[in-house]
């Protein structure tokens, strides 16, 4: 049997798109068929069926109505599904043998989203990476805001700027062209899923010139110097690129795209994969969500549009002074103002996501509804202003200068759109009365025929004295007057039989034909007159659009600000002194901002920090167990992040260097799926920290070395001492259990020892959580391993082994296994020559890394004998 022409187009469109789900739009329903059936099945759950399409057997096929479309839509895109949606561009023809024009109007990827429904909080961006030999284009857009982003890196790093960027972008789908695919699967951001897999995209969207020209078009300029990109060809052609994918997908002019941020990324701090998930800076390293983190503890914005630029500024510390201190002025002057910080509060919290709103007016999606939430929302714009007249720093002064009024689109609105009514588009009805003259008096006939059909039924019911007649109205046959069986004898001759029931007949009269016409012509003339309307109103708001993105960023940037300052109100923070020219981090009564939030059984005990690039620029800390060393140095770090970010911070008084990167390497994790082990991982974050850190880093290092033996740990964690601390001068903070290195002080410039203290009582200790100086003396490792619950049989014996150690004035770290070995320094014929070597070592003289050597060469010695 012949293929049907329906199902002929269908296969003509999904051979065009095959990576994608085709929803085929058949009335009020979208199909899908064949294989892309099966997958819809069996991701949402629904009834696979079949249809005769023509063929020999019946194409798989399942199925939904058009109005929840949007909900399998949201699903299947979560799940990285790419939907290709064909809708029909005609009326279906009386005559049954024409199809209906349906084409392709839209195609729904994991980064081209715009429905609200579907989108998260933060922002949601698709990149574009093109790569050359040795240089990289990126570029990112966030499709439902018009935020679009571009950047290039140049030298032999690029690769590892790529994944830092990749990693602070977290981009739901990654474009890119042949040279930069197959390098795609080593990136730590794709490996550690921070960024979706890259598809290739096809080698002709990427040529320069072309690109650099279609840009130009798009964005209505002649050069693109304005946006500071001008020579910059390897952005430019990304950014080209993913224009041709999004023009391609969209299918659309998008009037909202209309500016390009060059992205210079020394403007800011720098931060790898690991650091960003140690710190837990946007969610937690648990299960990934955001509580528990940075972002978690400083968002107490009212708008989705600060709460994303809030997210930005975590993940995006800056690097220069006086944009930190311009943030720092601003929340400053937030914090002092209570009063204008409570009336800002309520009003932000009723503006609408302006951002996404103009994403909806240039998408064409924009609903009525979404005209009442910009009107109300507009509406503020003049109080907030009112309040922002009196402040005087420079940021928030120039936030108010870039809130424009919009009178001519409000009152357009409140004329135009009736609030209780607006809905969807196709509800209709949402015209206000009053706004225009025929449709005011089309909607007097609607309401009229009501009235009439009522008279006529009352009349038609006297007439013929049939007590259960009554008018109606169905879609198929219109309105009629309906008659039961019992009183069909009734029925006048002026009836003209429409349609028989079992239970009755339906008729039409002449007079009721006539209401009839004149209720439809005005219901369908109501439904075109509003839609024209709309598509003016539309229009107009068109024009504004850049207008209302400028004011949008203001009220995202104030309400990023005002959340930064509640936080620092609630919480106790204090405004950091940023230092540029001072290399030194002093941090008085700090605190750790998310240990102190959460844990509220225990009070947050404050410690003080100082680091600098001299005397004191690595602090070797040693302690017990659950110290809270870790706690410690994570402090620290996240001290001077947020003062990079323009918050005020946890702590009495703060000083914070400009820190160009942080860096830590904390925690033992393996990464043995991509063929790595706990300790390849732990030497290559180390070795990658080397290779980057600068005088102006600030690195977190957490017991480094414990991955292998003790002697080799040791040495390990030793030399990078001393590499940190006299090649790069980085401030350093260390934690460790090899007391050995607390001799580095003194020896070492710069080194200084600091210890968490604790008090022991009835063989047990209280942690007191206070950093002093100095150096632990013991470990208490078997006291803290007993109050973890280990059998108090193991316990016993640990602490006997240990007993026996130190009797043998062994030192203590000593390998255990190399004391139950045969121990060769008991072999007779060993022990003259080894007698001899400790008796001619001046102990007077002996450095501890000396005395290490020694160590080794005897053990060797014994090995060999
Ligand atoms: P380990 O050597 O076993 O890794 P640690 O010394 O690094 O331990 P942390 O993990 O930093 O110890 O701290 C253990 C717990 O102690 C933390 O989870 C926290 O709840 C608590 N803690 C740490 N520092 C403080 C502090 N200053 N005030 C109150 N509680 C603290």
């Amino acid at each position: 049997m012949a293929i049907s022409p329906m199902m002929t187009h269908y296969l003509e469109l999904k051979r065009k798109h095959p990576d994608a789900l085709l929803f085929y739009r058949c009335g009020d329903f979208y199909e899908l068929f064949f294989e892309d059936a099966e997958t819809c099945s069996r991701e949402l759950g629904l009834t696979l069926t079949g249809k005769n399409c023509g063929g020999n057997k019946r194409a798989p096929m399942c199925g939904m109505p058009y109005h929840a479309v949007e909900t399998y839509i949201a699903k299947l895109v979560n799940n990285g599904y790419k939907i290709a949606i064909c809708e029909q561009l005609s009326e279906p023809s009386k005559d049954s043998r024409k199809m209906v024009d349906r084409d392709i109007v839209r195609i729904v990827t994991p980064g081209t989203v715009i429905d609200t429904n579907i989108l998260n909080d933060g922002a949601n961006y698709i990149a574009c990476v093109y790569k050359d030999k040795n240089n990289i284009g990126v570029s990112y857009l966030d499709i439902s805001t018009g935020e679009f982003n571009l950047t290039e890196f140049n030298e032999e790093k690029s690769l590892s700027n790529l994944n830092d960027l990749l990693t602070m972008v977290q981009p739901k789908e990654v474009i890119c062209n042949a040279e930069m695919y197959a390098f795609y699967p080593d990136l730590l951001a794709v490996k550690s899923e921070y960024c979706s897999k890259f598809e290739l995209f096809n080698e002709n969207n990427f040529d320069f010139n072309e690109n650099e020209s279609y840009l130009k078009t798009i964005l209505k300029v002649n050069s693109l110097k304005q946006f500071n990109c001008a020579n910059k060809m390897f952005a430019i052609t990304s950014a080209g690129a993913l224009m041709n994918y999004v023009t391609l997908t969209q299918k659309r002019d998008l009037k909202h795209i209309n500016s390009l941020n060059y992205v210079t990324f020394e403007k800011y701090m720098q931060l790898d994969a690991n650091t960003r998930r140690n710190l837990e800076l946007t969610e937690n390293s648990k299960d990934r969500k955001k509580r528990g983190s940075l972002y978690w503890l400083l968002d107490k914005t009212n708008t989705k549009m600060g709460s994303r630029l809030l997210k930005t500024f975590v993940e995006q510390p800056l690097f220069n002074e006086d944009k930190i201190n311009l943030r720092l002025k601003g929340v400053e002057e937030l914090v002092k103002n209570i009063i204008a910080r409570e009336n800002l509060k309520s009003l932000l919290y009723n503006i609408y996501d302006l951002e996404r709103l103009c994403g909806k007016i240039s998408y064409g999606n924009l609903t009525p509804k979404d005209c009442v939430s910009l009107n109300n929302s507009l509406k503020l714009l003049p109080e907030i202003s009112k309040i922002l007249d009196g402040f005087k720093s420079k940021i928030i002064t120039n936030i108010n200068n870039d809130i424009v009024l919009f009178d001519d689109v409000t009152s357009l609105l409140t004329a135009a759109i009736n609030e209780n009514t607006a809905n969807n588009l196709k509800d209709g009805g949402f015209i206000k009365e009053g706004f225009n003259k025929e449709l005011d008096e089309l909607n007097n006939i609607s309401s009229s025929a009501k009235m009439w059909l009522a008279e006529l039924e009352t009349k038609e019911k006297e007439s013929t004295g049939i007590k259960n007649l009554k008018v109606a109205f169905n879609k198929v046959f219109g309105y009629y007057i309906e008659v039961s069986n019992s009183q069909k004898h009734l029925v006048p001759y002026n009836y003209i039989r429409k349609q028989t029931l079992t239970t009755g007949e339906r008729f039409i009269t002449e007079e009721l034909k006539v209401i009839e016409d004149k209720i439809l012509h005005a219901e369908e003339r109501k439904v075109k007159i509003e839609e024209t309307l709309f598509n003016e109103i539309r229009a107009f708001l068109l024009t504004k659009i850049e207008l209302i993105q400028k004011s949008a960023k203001s009220i995202a940037l104030l309400d990023a600000l005002y959340s930064l300052a509640s936080v620092a109100v609630e919480r106790n923070y204090v405004k950091p002194i940023i230092n540029a020219d001072n290399n030194c981090i002093e941090i008085i009564g700090g605190r750790h901002p998310i240990v102190e939030a959460i844990n509220k059984n225990e009070d947050f005990i404050s410690n003080d920090t100082i680091l600098n690039s001299s005397d004191c620029r690595t602090m070797v800390i040693t302690g017990p167990n659950m110290a809270g060393k870790s706690t410690y140095m994570r402090q620290v770090a996240l001290i001077t992040l947020m003062a990079h970010i323009g918050s005020f911070v946890p702590a009495t008084s703060a000083k914070i260097s400009l820190t160009d990167k942080i860096f830590t390497r904390v925690g033992a994790s393996d990464d043995l799926a991509f063929g790595q082990s706990t300790f390849m991982v732990e030497m290559s974050e180390v070795s990658y920290i080397l290779n980057n850190a600068t005088n102006n880093s600030l690195i977190v290092l957490d017991e480094v070395g414990r991955g292998t033996s003790t002697f080799d740990g040791l040495s390990i964690a030793w030399s990078v001492m001393e590499y940190l601390s006299s090649n790069l001068c980085a401030k350093t903070l260390f934690a460790t259990h090899y007391h050995e290195l607390t001799d580095l002080e003194g020896t070492l410039e710069g080194v200084k020892n600091y210890c968490v203290s604790v008090k022991e009582f009835n063989n047990s200790i209280i942690f007191l959580r206070k950093i002093i100086r100095g150096a632990a003396n013991r470990s208490f490792g078997i006291e803290v391993a007993s109050m973890s619950g280990l059998p108090e049989v193991v316990v016993t014996r640990a602490k006997e082994i240990l007993h026996s150690l130190e009797a043998n004035d062994i030192n203590r770290n000593v390998d255990i296994k190399m004391f139950n070995s045969e121990a060769p320094l008991t072999d007779k014929r060993n022990t003259k020559e080894i007698m001899q070597v400790l008796t001619d070592v001046d102990l007077n003289t002996l450095t501890p890394l000396n005395a290490f050597d020694v160590l080794v060469q005897l053990k060797s010695y014994i090995k060999d004998n």
